[in-house]
């Protein structure tokens, strides 16, 4: 079931969700720890944060989403 993608709109903060680059409102979604991808050699709080990446299914550009 977890790699299943599932593939339909979301909304961001009351927001329709739009690909930045074609326009697509088709989203997945993966989580990601912020220190996998190299940011806990800077020690930040937010280093050990999940994100969610909305992946866009047209063209495949990933926009960031860091948890409060
Ligand atoms: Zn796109």
């Amino acid at each position: 079931m977890s790699n299943k993608k599932e593939i339909r709109e979301y909304h961001i903060a009351g927001s329709k969700l739009v690909c930045t680059i074609c326009n697509s409102s088709l989203f997945w979604t993966r989580e990601t720890l912020m220190n996998t991808v190299g940011m806990s050699l800077m020690n930040l709080d937010w280093a050990n944060k999940r994100a969610t990446n909305f992946v866009c299914d047209k063209c495949g550009y990933v926009h960031w989403f860091l948890e409060k």
